[in-house]
């Protein structure tokens, strides 16, 4: 049968990618079906006039470089893939408005991170110190975790890792306050919380040690062509190693047998069928496309219980001028109206909190000789749409929010962009929604709160995903939203399917 294949994954952005490549590379006959025309979901590129922007990626996290690779660096060498990885060395410059505002540049490297707190905040150094360094005994814990199959060991967790369970169900906040680290300090370190979306008195501390580790430590890089790098060459190493990739393909029904295993899907009317299915596609969709009933109970009620992640509105900008000539030396500047990461996600849709970045100041050749780009990100979600909001005013709305960011950012950085604006191009939830088909236009599946936080995901994984035959990956699945987590997940997930499918000669 022409549409009978090992492995079928649906959906082709870092997850799928990640999965279907791994799958094919270990011999196994996959079929990669995408809705779009091009692959990479949140990792491409696209043009206007004569520039390129990169629509998602501000920085890979955990890639680290040729003499001391990271995972994601790795996870790529593996696959017998190169990329063009470009360096930053600092963190990002943070900057909140007011007469007790502050402006602070931090820089990579787990030391310079810290001195460079310690030089805003005097006397800060030893509980920031304290703080990263429990990230070493959380990774053992994560790591044990994610070594088990089915249910952790409680003994073992209890006796072996005390220091994960003081500190797995607290929030950052929490922590950093028993480690006496001054207000200000804490502010500095969370402005890390837009690149989860969480305000950090909610979010869970180890997830954000883990994400701090994967930045400074593990290091962080880009594509120099843009995400869209990544998602080509993957695309290619699929092909050689005689994966399918069909574009235009979107699927529209998961198949499965009486007794409830997945054992393939249509698309454009066809069906294609595999011993194993890999969904790059949030699980809310997935069970809109399968018969219900088929759905196990427990399966079903955590979709129904769950939040939505935070999407974003973006302003992509290409400028006549250079980034000197602008004014703008950073690569990442957050711009805060409030140091209190509580205020800044509350007046998120207002004017709490964004990142503007320019990619000339790590790749200078990414846009056109004696030109610059900006890319601006505001953390919001899809629910926070005005909800008079017509088709007609929609044009306005997004007019309206370039016009008060950009002007914010001329008079915080004190320099001039909109004379020298020759393209302009803003996404909203509305723009990821479509494109992406995510409910509200999530880019990171899953709030990752509450009693939904990384850890229990972790913990819970094997008895929340029981669909025989129906595997998950992305940004949605257990490690998170961001790229390095979903290409983290969709190699994990893979091997798994491997060694199912090959009995364990993998
Ligand atoms: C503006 C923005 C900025 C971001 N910044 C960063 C950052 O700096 N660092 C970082 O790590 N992360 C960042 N992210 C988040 C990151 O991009 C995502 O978390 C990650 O890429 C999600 O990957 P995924 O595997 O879940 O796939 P997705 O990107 O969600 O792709 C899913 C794919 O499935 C396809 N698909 C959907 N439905 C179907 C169907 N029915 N049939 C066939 N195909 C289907 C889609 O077309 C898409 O190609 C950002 C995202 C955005 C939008």
């Amino acid at each position: 049968m022409n549409n009978k294949f090992d492995v079928i994954v649906v959906g082709a952005g870092n997850g799928g990618l990640m999965a279907a490549a791994t799958t094919a590379k270990e011999g196994l006959k996959t079929l990669l079906l995408e809705k779009h025309n091009l692959p990479g979901g949140c990792a491409t590129s696209f043009r206007r006039g004569r520039f390129e922007f990169e629509p998602s990626l501000h920085e890979l996290c955990s890639v680290g470089t040729k003499e001391n690779p990271s995972q994601i660096y790795k996870l790529f060498d593996d696959l017998g893939v190169k990329i063009n990885w470009e360096y930053e060395d600092k963190v990002f410059r943070t900057i909140v408005k007011g007469d007790d505002g502050y402006d602070v540049t931090l820089k990579a490297g787990i030391e310079n991170f810290i001195k460079s707190i310690d030089d805003a905040v005097p006397g800060s150094e030893k509980s920031v110190r304290e703080f990263l360094g429990l990230n070493k005994k959380i990774r053992a814990a994560l790591d044990y975790l994610a070594s088990v199959k089915g249910v952790p060991n409680v003994f073992k967790i209890l006796t072996q890792h005390s220091d994960f369970l003081r500190v797995a169900s607290h929030s950052v906040e929490e922590v950093m306050d028993s480690l006496s680290m001054p207000k200000k300090a804490q502010n500095i370190i969370n402005t890390y919380w837009g690149y989860l979306g969480v305000p950090t008195d909610e979010l869970n501390a180890m997830h954000f040690l883990s994400m701090i580790h994967s930045y400074i430590v593990e290091g962080a890089a880009m594509p120099h062509h843009r995400s869209h790098e990544l998602s080509v060459a993957l695309v290619d190493i699929f092909e050689k190693f005689g994966g399918q990739i069909k574009y235009n393909s979107e699927v529209t029904k998961f198949l499965y047998t009486e007794d409830g295993r997945v054992i393939g899907v249509v698309a454009n009317g066809e069906e294609f069928f595999a011993d194993e299915v890999i969904s790059n596609v949030i699980p809310d969709n997935v069970f809109n496309m399968s018969d219900e009933t088929k759905i196990p109970k427990r399966q079903m009620k955590l979709a129904n219980a769950r939040e939505f992640g935070i999407s974003v509105a973006t302003i992509y900008v290409g400028l006549d001028c250079t980034a000197e000539e602008l004014g703008i030396e950073d690569y990442t500047i957050f711009i805060q109206n409030n140091a209190d990461p509580r205020t800044q996600y509350n007046t998120r849709k207002t004017e709490g909190f964004y990142i503007v970045n320019c990619l000339n100041n790590t790749i200078p050749d990414s846009s056109p000789d004696g030109t610059c780009t900006l890319f601006f990100t505001l953390p919001i979600f899809g629910s926070d749409l005005p909800e008079d909001l017509t088709p007609q005013g929609y044009k306005k709305y997004k007019n309206d929010l370039a016009e008060k960011f950009i002007k914010d950012c001329e008079e915080v950085l004190n320099i001039s962009i909109i004379p020298h604006i020759e393209e302009i191009s803003v996404a909203t939830p509305v723009t990821f929604a479509r494109y992406l088909g995510t409910p509200e236009g999530t880019i990171y599946g899953y709030k990752n709160s509450g009693w939904d936080n990384v850890v229990l995901r972790t913990t819970f994984e094997a008895l929340d995903y029981k669909i025989p035959g129906l595997s998950f990956c992305g940004g949605h699945y257990t490690n998170g939203d961001g790229y390095s987590s979903a290409y983290t997940v969709g190699s994990i997930v893979a091997k798994r399917v491997v060694e199912r499918l090959k009995g364990g000669n993998a």
